[in-house]
């Protein structure tokens, strides 16, 4: 038998690269994982995580205006972004080293070094050091992509820069329609920038279910985002106090910052990936199969480099069924349907299951329930704000196959939402469930009849 350095060499310690590293050791594999920026990946260090920091950070805003409802006086507020910064900083710290420590206590080798493909049995790093190994797993993710190409394109920041501007803008540009970009418009808005949101199309979020895309768009309007529809920067140009930016329908704006959030590619230039023949899409996303496997059989990739679906829950689930399958002899594929997904906004999205344009496309006939209500907070802070809540159900089955929220803690209920969807409930298991009063998922147990049905 061929006779490696390595059972496993992982390139890439975020999400997914981490996870298969950890469990793939944990079978006795002799493994080693290396990083080129900072152990943790895009979730932990600019992604998730700093996001809901952030987000956290934002809705303080909407606390100190709703306590005086409650009666409490709050004083002249201020909000300090350089402080956000470096708590951030040192919670991305924390999180990195503890997920370094848990390589280290697992027996996984880190090379601190960016890693390509020579051969398909052989990884180069950075420095020189050359290796063999029964199997590559590559986990690198992805990176923003940079849009549309126009003049003063190298004035704008991506999502990677964006958390640690030296200052606040006092003014901000964010361009996309993705769950990216609504998320920095709202945060940014409630620490204090006027935020412009300039869309391609005509609602945000394009791929969620309309009713949602329409209602959280009045949301961002409200939290005072001005939304620039149809309307794509054409050019960026420095001035002495920042940036000026032109828009397709002529608008000028100065801001002080321009994010672009217009997409993430995988990241797979210059990875080696035609020197051993690894398959890729046009967009140079490695195309695996169930087990997350390569064209060529020593080779695997996992998370956001394959492009399935583009989230750290999926890109862990799927490091780990590599590791169990291929050094854990068990068969474990990934199951990527009912992923619950919330978009982190100010009002939050929690969703799981088919939107209405699905449901219908895939049942036919449909029972809409649909709810939108003030939420009990706002009785007291006299915020104008509703929840809507929206559950479509197969008509001939019975069948719950979609819910979508809009509303505080939407997220939290998704997740739940996704156990009982998973279980294929029925809206008559949702009728049958006590509701818990008072709260605002009571909700989903108590609509009786439908507000629609579509066929
Ligand atoms: C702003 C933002 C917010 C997000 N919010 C959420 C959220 O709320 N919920 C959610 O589920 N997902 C969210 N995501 C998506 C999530 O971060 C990704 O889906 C997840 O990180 C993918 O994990 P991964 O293992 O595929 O890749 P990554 O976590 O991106 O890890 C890849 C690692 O590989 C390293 N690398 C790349 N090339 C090489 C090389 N050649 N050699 C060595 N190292 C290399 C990179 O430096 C990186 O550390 C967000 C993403 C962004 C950008």
């Amino acid at each position: 038998m061929t006779q490696y350095d390595y059972d496993l060499v992982v390139i890439g310690a975020g999400s997914g690269g981490v996870r298969a590293a950890r469990i793939a050791a944990g079978y006795g594999a002799k493994v080693a994982i290396c990083e080129e920026f900072r152990i943790g990946g895009t979730c932990v260090i600019r992604g998730c995580v700093p996001k809901k920091l952030y987000v956290m950070a934002s809705r303080f805003r909407d606390d100190f205006e709703d306590a005086a409802g409650f009666g409490w006086r709050v004083g002249e507020v201020e909000f300090d972004w350089k402080t956000l910064v470096s708590a951030k900083e040192g919670e991305i710290s924390r999180l990195s080293g503890l997920y370094a420590q848990n390589l280290e206590k697992a027996g996984v080798e880190v090379i601190r070094a960016r890693g390509v493909i020579a051969s398909p049995n052989e990884v180069s790093f950075a420095g020189g050091k050359r290796v063999s190994t029964r199997y590559i797993l590559v986990a690198t993710g992805g990176a923003p992509v940079l849009r549309p190409e126009i003049p003063g394109l190298e004035l704008a920041i991506s999502s990677n820069e964006i958390f640690d501007l030296p200052e606040l803008p006092r003014s901000l540009l964010v361009v996309g329609g993705g769950y990216i970009a609504v998320e920095f418009a709202s945060v940014f808005a409630r620490l204090g920038s006027k935020a412009h949101l300039s869309l391609r199309a005509d609602l945000p979020l394009r791929g969620f279910d309309e009713d949602l895309r329409r209602r959280l768009d009045e949301g961002l309007v409200a939290a005072g985002i001005e939304i620039h529809r149809g309307a794509l920067p054409v050019s960026l140009e420095k001035t002495a106090s920042g940036l000026s930016a032109t828009l397709q329908d002529g608008a000028r704006l100065d801001v002080d910052a321009a994010l672009l959030a217009t997409g993430r590619a995988p990241l797979t230039q210059g990875l080696g990936l035609e020197t051993a023949g690894v398959a890729t899409k046009e967009n140079g996303a490695i195309i695996v199969d169930a087990y997350s496997r390569s064209n060529i059989p020593s080779i695997y990739a996992v998370g956001d480099v394959t492009d399935r679906l583009n989230l750290t829950p999926v890109a862990i689930r799927e490091g780990h069924a590599f590791a169990d399958t291929v050094f854990g002899g068990k068969d474990v594929v990934v199951d990527h349907a009912l992923t619950p997904t919330a978009v982190f906004t100010t009002p939050e999205i929690g969703t799981v299951g088919l939107t209405e344009a699905e449901a219908k496309a895939k049942y036919g006939r449909l029972n809409v329930f649909e709810a939108s209500f003030r939420p009990m907070r706002a009785t007291l802070s006299k915020r104008a704000e509703k929840v809507f809540m929206k559950i479509l159900v197969d008509a001939a089955s019975d069948l719950v196959v979609g819910v979508h929220i809009l509303g505080p803690e939407a997220g939290e209920m998704a997740q739940l939402l996704a156990i009982s969807l998973r279980l294929r409930a029925r809206k008559a298991d949702f009728d049958a469930t006590m509701a818990l009063h008072p709260t605002l998922a009571e909700e989903l147990v108590t609509m009786r009849s439908p507000s629609r049905i579509v066929e």
